[in-house]
């Protein structure tokens, strides 16, 4: 296998060369900062830091920044995350519409609703549900590509009018190949002459068997602009929540995935995340993607001002030293000098990326750590 210098593997992890040095030391090695360790001694290391060496694919091996993994008691019950798709003009904004109205917590006053890419209403039985309102497909397959599983079950509309469609099937197979569960929302019942047993029908044929034909997919009938059975549709996604048991530690520093992004004229490099483990708090130093900042200020949906956000809420957030991309992972780290690192670890990883997808060489971790 081939080496690594000290120094080298300390920058890749965002660790201090001294702390690798004792690690190693600790180990029954000695080496200074400019000695080179093997690729096998250095994956030790990488795991005595705690970190996970993760295999995204064959060919692209990243050293996760994560910290340990959260035991059972850490857990708690967390909203799910939904996301809706289907083909154009079946009514996917009109239903991210129509659901969000039926938030039972009233606007506070001088709260502004507005658009962040995703937002979270209560339902009546006072449980929360997040919804993702980035535009479909493309947003869903760019979080996924970079292994962001955003998404816990995805709602897929299906014009009663219109039946099963080229990017219906699209998303059937986005989210087989995701792994999440798919509710049926056959939307515009309320047109006359509609044939919503058709639409199950149709569905067959991408092996989509709802629960009236004997199968286990949740199928409700909507009217979108009618606000007919959204009720239904909220108990289905409950239902479903309960089953996935979705859950996560809101005791710890936060981590999820960048949204949305762009720069606001008056407030600068503006990010809409989706916290996915922790509890992300005003104030906290966070890097998401390869920018880093102080958070200033932080929002909700209804752009109210936050001190705090819990696993599956999506905040805007304000202070970044740049824009990040949709699909980036974002992390809260305990200081600016840890934000700098990360932020530097995870800039050379994208050179080197670049450079390796350019060159003829194929990445494995001996490569990486070479
Ligand atoms: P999207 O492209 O999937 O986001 O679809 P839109 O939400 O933009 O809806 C496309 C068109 O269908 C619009 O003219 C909507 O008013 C209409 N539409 C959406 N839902 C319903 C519905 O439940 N009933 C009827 N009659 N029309 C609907
Ligand atoms: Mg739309």
């Amino acid at each position: 296998p081939e080496a690594i210098t000290v120094q080298e593997l300390a920058n890749r992890m965002a660790a201090r060369g001294g702390e690798v040095v004792k690690a190693l030391f600790r180990m029954g090695v000695m080496a200074t900062l400019t000695q080179s360790i093997d690729a096998d001694t250095a994956e030790l290391v990488v795991q005595e830091f705690g970190h996970r060496v993760k295999r995204v694919s064959e060919s692209d091996v990243e050293i996760g920044l994560e910290g340990a993994e959260d035991t059972d008691t850490d857990l708690a019950a967390r909203p799910p995350v939904v996301t809706i798709m289907g083909h154009v003009d079946h009514g996917k904004t009109s239903l991210l519409d129509a659901l969000r109205k039926t938030d039972v917590v009233a606007h506070e006053a001088g709260g502004i609703t507005q658009h962040i890419g995703a937002y979270q209403i209560t339902v009546p039985d006072g449980s929360k549900v997040t919804f993702i309102d980035t535009p479909g497909h493309e947003a869903f397959t760019a979080m996924r590509a970079r292994g962001a599983g955003v998404t816990d079950m995805v709602v897929l509309v299906v014009a009663a009018d219109d039946g099963v469609m080229p990017q219906t099937v699209e998303a059937i197979r986005h989210a087989k190949a995701a792994g999440v569960p798919l509710i049926v929302a056959v939307n515009k019942i309320d047109k006359p002459g509609v044939k919503p047993e058709r639409v199950k029908q149709e569905l067959l044929q991408h092996e989509i068997v709802v629960e009236s034909l004997g199968g286990d997919t949740q199928e409700i009938e909507v009217s979108a602009t009618q606000r007919i059975n959204l009720d239904k549709l909220l108990e289905a996604i409950s239902l479903q929540a309960e089953v996935l048991d979705l859950k996560a530690n809101p005791n710890r520093a936060a981590e999820g995935t960048v949204i949305e992004s762009k720069l606001d004229r008056g407030r600068g490099p503006v990010a809409t995340v989706l916290v996915q483990k922790g509890t992300l708090k005003q104030g906290d130093i966070v890097v998401a993607g390869a920018e880093w900042g102080r958070v200033r200020a932080m929002l909700d949906d209804k752009g109210r001002q936050l001190k705090d956000a819990p696993p599956s809420l999506p905040v805007e957030i304000l202070g970044l030293s740049g824009v990040p991309s949709a699909g980036d992972n974002f992390i809260a780290v305990e200081n600016e000098a840890r934000a700098r690192e990360v932020s530097e670890f995870r800039q050379r990883r994208a050179r080197d990326k670049a450079a390796a997808a350019a060159g003829a060489g194929r990445g494995n971790l001996t490569d990486m750590l070479a």
